[in-house]
Parts: structure tokens; sequence; C-alpha cells
């Protein structure tokens, strides 16, 4: 068996993505360390920090008993919750704020499940700063109002949805008006000596990686092969420009729609309902 998009009917490709996820779920986040070398860790913060440039500090440090109004996160595709946890932290020790909340949802029991064990060993277990939802990023569940999301994440989980505009338009429908949307996923490298190594790199040791580390080439292989279909920096930007963001200029950098990270392995897109 191959796990290449290509080969597979779209209406399957939901319960393959969901065995994909399920067969990693485990070993998950050692794989990500493995495989970026730990510099997902450095994106992830870059990202969260671009996405959460200020906020008001609480007036209570315990959440259960804040009173001003929450400020309101969605994670989608939040897998264990490396983006809520940074999200919840940075909050917390750099602004003072405990007034803030993250919404997990994702489609994969398995990697909820891996999330709420990585939460119940922090401060945020059993408040209501987090909370996990099983769900599709193409059709949020319904308990998800209109108009009432602050800031909306996707890292590294867009490019296993079947549609991009669908899942765009959900991520618009939901957010405030002034609503931010940050979405963190492989780019296109741009240097081409760059390009040619980290190719060899991804379609070369990374399946053996994941054949020694978590027993599963397959599912690795099939990681490789999402991150060559997702569309450039600027065919994407143009994606949330269709769905109704206002995002800055079609190129990289201040000012622009997009920041690459170590030459594009890893692009932020942002974008604000108007
Ligand atoms: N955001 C986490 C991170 O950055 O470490 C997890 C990323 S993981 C590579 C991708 C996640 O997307 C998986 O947990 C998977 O279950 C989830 N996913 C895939 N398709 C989805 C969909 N249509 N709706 C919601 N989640 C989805």
């Amino acid at each position: 068996t191959h796990f290449g998009f290509k080969e597979v009917p779209e209406e399957q490709k939901e319960t393959l993505v969901g065995s994909v996820f399920s067969s990693v779920a485990s070993s998950y986040d050692v794989m990500n360390d493995a495989m970026s070398l730990g510099i997902h860790r450095i994106w992830k913060d870059s990202f969260v920090s671009s996405m959460l440039p200020k906020l008001s500090p609480s007036l209570h440090q315990d959440p259960n008993q804040a009173q001003k109004q929450q400020f309101k996160c969605l994670d989608v595709a939040g897998g264990t919750g490396d983006i809520a946890l940074r999200i919840l932290d940075r909050a917390r020790e750099k602004f003072g704020s405990r007034d803030i909340q993250v919404e997990i949802v994702d489609l994969n029991q398995g990697m909820l499940d891996e999330g709420r064990k990585r939460v119940a060993k922090t401060l945020y277990y059993n408040t209501p700063q987090i909370t996990f939802t099983h769900g599709n990023a193409q059709a949020l569940p319904s308990h998800i109002a209109d108009n009432s999301i602050d800031l909306y994440t996707i890292a590294f989980g867009i490019r296993n949805c079947t549609s991009l505009p669908a899942v765009l338009s959900e991520a618009y429908r939901v957010l405030k008006p002034g609503g931010k949307i940050g979405v963190l996923e492989f780019g296109k490298v741009s240097n081409p000596l760059f390009k040619e190594i980290y190719r060899q790199y991804s379609f070369q040791f990374i399946p053996i990686m994941g054949k020694i580390l978590a027993g599963d080439s397959e599912s690795y292989q099939y990681l490789v092969e999402s991150i060559e279909r997702f569309p450039t920096q600027p065919e994407f930007a143009q994606l949330m420009r269709d769905a109704g963001f206002q995002t800055g200029q079609l190129r990289e950098g201040k000012g622009g729609a997009w920041t690459d990270y170590t030459n594009g392995i890893a692009t932020a897109w942002t974008g604000v309902k108007a």
C-alpha cells in the first residue's frame, strides 16, 4: 500500500488521514523533534509570539475566578496541544494573563488523548483555559458560534484537509470581525541548493527515520508527499484572500502576507477578518 493522495479518492482521504495520525499519535512528539532536529519548536514559538503580540494582564490569577472578558482562541488540528500550550504560556508568562482560553479541535481521537495526557502535567489542567473537541476543520462543531473567536490558529494541519477553501471559510465564519487567523504550514524552499538538500532529506531520511522510530515508514512517506502537494506561499495567500481575509501584500516579510522560517521549510500566513 501507498499513502499518496494522488491515488486516493477524495471521499477516502479523511479516513486515510485518520489512520495516519492514529498510527503516529503516541510517537508524534518524539518524531517531530527527530525529524526537524528540534527546529519545529522555534517555528512554533515564533508563530505564537507573532499571533499574540500583546494582551492585558488579568486581575485574578485563578482562571476559575476570572471576571474579565475572555480572549478566545481556537487551535484547529491542534493535535497534542503544542500551539495551545504555547499560547497559554505566553499569555501567562509574558502578559500575566489567564483570561484567555484555547479550544483544541482535532479530527483524531488518538491525538486528542495524547494532548489531554500532556495537559494533565501542566497548571492548566482542570481549568477552563484549555478544552479538547473532536471535530473537523472543514465543518467546525456546531457549538462554535459565528463571530465568536478572537484568534484562530492551525499549525501543520491544513495540508491534510480535503478542501482548503472549506477550512478557510469556516475559520472566517467563526472569527469575530477584527479577529486574526494564523496558518503555520510547510512552505516551499526558495534557495535552489537548499531546496535540493531538503528534498533528499525528506524523501530519503524521513521515511527511514519513521520506520526506525515509529515502525512506520508509510505514514511518514505520506507526510512528505503532502508537503510537496501543498500550494506555494503566494497561492495560499491568495486562497486566504478569496475566503475574505485581509492580508498583507502578496510577498514575504514585514508588510507581506507570510513569513518564511528556515528558508521557507515552514511558513506562517496571517490574515484578519474585516
Ligand atoms: N498542530 C499540531 C502541531 O503543530 O504539532 C499537530 C499537527 S499534526 C501534523 C496534524 C493534525 O491535524 C493531526 O492531529 C490530525 O489529526 C489533524 N487533522 C487532520 N485533518 C483534520 C481535519 N480535517 N480537521 C481537524 N483536524 C485534522
